[in-house]
């Protein structure tokens, strides 16, 4: 009998992995062999859901709904989600329009698909969420980073954007605030870039909000929903994941243009069917019980920042840029004279703290380091003691 030659077609040697979860894996192999290791590698806050959202599904549960719902959510659940938009972007948007699905990743993907096909050219953030590059190769188009500049804050210019579209861009991703920087796009380049578009009307845009709720220094949310001349071609991707501390439930949405959205139902339905029941009655709790679980832990990654930005920045060789949203920092190593992936692996595991090379992020994250601050005070206290004297024994700092 011939043995079994079973393999996937070729785009999936262009799909790549999360290094975020590689990490997080070795992590927790070497706690599990003993080693003390903090982690500031994973994206997640390190807080419970709150309680009331946590009772919503429960009461779900027992309520009996354990069947499928309509795919794109249920009714109540995207009407909290318009009320939502409306009261912290001032848009209304059609309940219609809004489609339910299992995470803020769903929407990222759908959208690269729609428009990834050989010869299309996608715009994305580069340092950037490493799902874009991935999944826009996987789609046959061709990734066209835009390359995102300490300089200015790690934000994203209009120019920067607007220089790289071709006749063959399909696809802009935008990301603000952004992991793995922080960098937040002042409103400024979001009207040049919304004006700049203007003479590309084949180009739809994807703006990933998922931390719009994470700002620092009294910045208010600037979203692309705000420009009517876009909302043809916009697609808004936020969730409950990073706002509610709610990674593990898997939900999110995307708000889409009239045009598109039945051809994302049609891939929700092809894959997911719906989010499960239970988790969009918790999604309603969350968007329309107490605010006070976001408040406090915006607070907490206020405290945080400051500890990681003195901490770092009074490291001998590193320099860490102020980040103006979500909960990571991104020091500049390259004084150390070590590529970012080599400070990674030694950080973990020599020193006990995970963090993740810039490179994992594209390929304009080499000589930087991805921080994530959603950890305890002392935790974070500690890992820098640790970052600082592993460098120094590298004789780089
Ligand atoms: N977009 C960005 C920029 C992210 O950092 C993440 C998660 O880390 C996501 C989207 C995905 O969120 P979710 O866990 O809801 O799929």
């Amino acid at each position: 009998m011939p043995r079994p030659q079973v393999e996937p077609v070729a785009a999936f040697q262009r799909l790549k992995n999360e290094s975020a979860f590689e990490v997080l894996a070795r992590a927790a192999a070497l706690e599990a062999a003993g080693k003390s290791v903090i982690n500031l590698g994973i994206g997640q806050p390190d807080f419970k859901t709150p309680e009331h959202v946590v009772e919503a599904a429960i009461k779900a549960l027992r309520d009996g709904h354990h069947g499928y719902t309509p795919a794109n959510g249920i009714l109540p659940l995207r009407e909290a989600v318009a009320a939502d938009l409306f009261e912290r972007r001032g848009v209304e948007v059609d309940p219609g329009r809004i489609l339910v699905v299992p995470g803020g990743k769903v929407t990222m993907f759908f959208a690269i698909v729609m428009f990834g096909e050989p010869g299309a050219e996608i715009l994305y953030p580069n340092p950037g969420f490493p799902i874009y590059e991935s999944t826009i190769a996987y789609s046959g188009a061709t990734p066209v980073p835009v390359p995102l500049r300490e300089a200015d804050g790690f934000a994203m210019t209009a120019e920067a954007v607007l220089s790289r579209l071709t006749p063959r861009s399909r696809l802009v991703i935008l990301n603000s605030p952004a992991n793995p920087t922080g960098g937040v796009t002042p409103p400024e380049e979001l009207d040049k870039l919304a004006a700049g578009l203007a003479a590309h009307p084949r180009v739809a845009i994807l703006s990933d909000e998922i931390y719009s709720r994470l700002l620092y220094d009294g910045r208010a949310h600037a979203s692309l929903l705000r420009y009517p001349a876009l909302a043809d071609r916009l697609i808004l991707l936020d969730g409950w994941s990073k706002t509610y501390a709610m990674t593990g439930w898997r939900l999110g949405y995307g708000v889409w243009p009239e045009a598109l959205f039945d051809a994302a139902l049609r891939l929700a339905v092809n894959c997911h069917s719906c989010v499960n029941a239970a988790t969009q009655f918790a999604g309603i709790a969350a968007l329309e019980g107490p605010q006070d679980s976001v408040e406090a832990m915006a607070a907490a990654f206020t405290e945080r920042r400051a500890l990681v930005l003195r901490a770092l920045n009074r490291i001998p060789g590193l320099r860490a840029a102020e980040p103006g949203g979500a909960f990571y920092a991104f020091p500049n190593i390259a004084a150390s004279g070590l590529s970012a992936k080599q400070v990674e692996i030694g950080l973990l595991e020599e020193a006990g703290v995970a963090t993740i090379a810039g490179t994992s992020f594209g390929a304009e994250g080499e000589g930087f380091l991805r921080i994530s601050y959603a950890n305890s005070l002392e935790n974070i206290e500690e890992a820098m003691a640790r970052i600082r004297h592993w460098l120094s024994d590298k004789g780089s700092a």
